[in-house]
């Protein structure tokens, strides 16, 4: 289906008081930093009073459906560990910690990138700011992500192996590095961005993305998928990532119509689809590992290392707010000088 035919369908379901595309301007008339490639039109005008941002939530922008691509997922989320609580009757000790943590780390990639999308637009700082932020919620969740894995996933024979003692500290070091690569990238390059940029956000990220993984595909291969049926959740998984990593370094489809997918359709949007996606059906692939080995979580690794993983992922969070912070405090001083030079 063509973007304009899915823009109709979308937005002219919207109430007729809510401001319509003519409070939005055109790519020519926002600073190069906030356009967005072959998106010609819908941009929120900048140095707006911040409630104006807010309340771009229910208007028809270029970013809408960003904000909203990631926001429900926070509910459905939400609604689905509710149903597992019935369903697996849960209980709140020491062998739940990994399962609460990965939640949290989904909750936090999710808002940092709602408020980076509905915000960034309100100034060049606000720009920066909200997208070092939305990289922190990014390394947070990758560790996250490696908690579930480690403790629920993880087969006895892959924690012996020589990744198994190195994957916790090797998934923290790199989505350190990854927070730390995309605010240098995001900081370092401007638009038109070159290749350099790309490579600083995506080695690190694969890097950490590929150790993160390695417990479920050791386990693909390892074990009869007609016992355990989660694995097809995990197969899920991994598949719906890759294709969103896809959407997120291709400009497909907006590149083939250029102005076209302006409001809906863009690649932005289709990989937080698919990413919202992804991560509900680790959630139900975790809660069907939670459920099976919640009983012998604590004998395995215990109870000291599953506080360890709160206080390391607490720890993660507090230094990719660090480097966050550094970035910020570097692009003031740019972006005083440059208005300085301008006066
Ligand atoms: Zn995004």
């Amino acid at each position: 289906m063509s973007g304009d035919i899915l823009q109709r369908l979308i937005f002219d379901l919207t109430p007729s008081s809510l401001p319509s595309t003519s409070h939005t301007v055109l790519a020519s008339q926002v600073p190069i930093l906030f356009r967005e490639p072959y998106i010609l039109s819908g941009y929120r005008p900048i140095q707006q009073n911040w409630l104006c941002y807010l309340q771009s939530l229910f208007q028809k922008h270029n970013e809408t459906l960003n904000v909203w691509t990631h926001l429900l997922f926070c509910p459905v989320l939400l609604l689905r560990w509710w149903a597992n609580i019935g369903a697996l009757g849960y209980t709140l000790d020491a062998a739940c910690l990994p399962l609460i943590l990965y939640l949290l780390s989904a909750f936090a990639y999710l808002l940092l990138s709602v408020a980076a999308h509905l915000f960034q637009s309100h100034s060049e700082h606000a720009h920066y700011f909200f997208f070092f932020m939305d990289y922190v919620g990014v390394a947070v969740h990758q560790y996250g992500c490696a908690l579930g894995h480690y403790f629920y996933t993880s087969e006895p024979a892959w924690r012996e192996s020589s990744i198994g003692p190195l994957y916790l500290p090797g998934i923290a070091f790199f989505g350190w590095l990854s927070c730390g690569g995309c605010c240098f990238a995001k900081s370092r390059y401007q638009r038109p961005y070159p290749i350099q940029r790309k490579i600083c956000q995506l080695i690190p990220n694969s890097l950490s993305y590929f150790l993160c993984i390695s417990p479920i595909v050791h386990r693909l291969f390892t074990v009869s998928w007609t016992q355990e049926p989660c694995l097809h959740f995990y197969t899920l998984q991994i598949a719906l990532f890759l294709l969103s990593a896809l959407f997120f370094s291709c400009h497909i489809p907006e590149c083939y119509f250029p102005g076209r997918c302006d409001f809906v359709g863009q690649a932005h949007q289709i990989f937080h689809v698919l990413l919202g996606l992804s991560t509900v059906f680790q959630l139900e692939a975790l809660s069907q590992d939670y459920a099976r080995r919640r009983d012998t979580v604590v004998e395995v690794f215990g109870e000291k290392q599953l506080w360890w993983a709160c206080v390391s992922l607490a720890t993660l969070f507090m230094s990719s707010i660090l480097i966050a912070l550094i970035s910020m405090w570097y692009m003031n001083k740019k972006l005083q000088g440059t208005e300085e030079r301008d006066k």
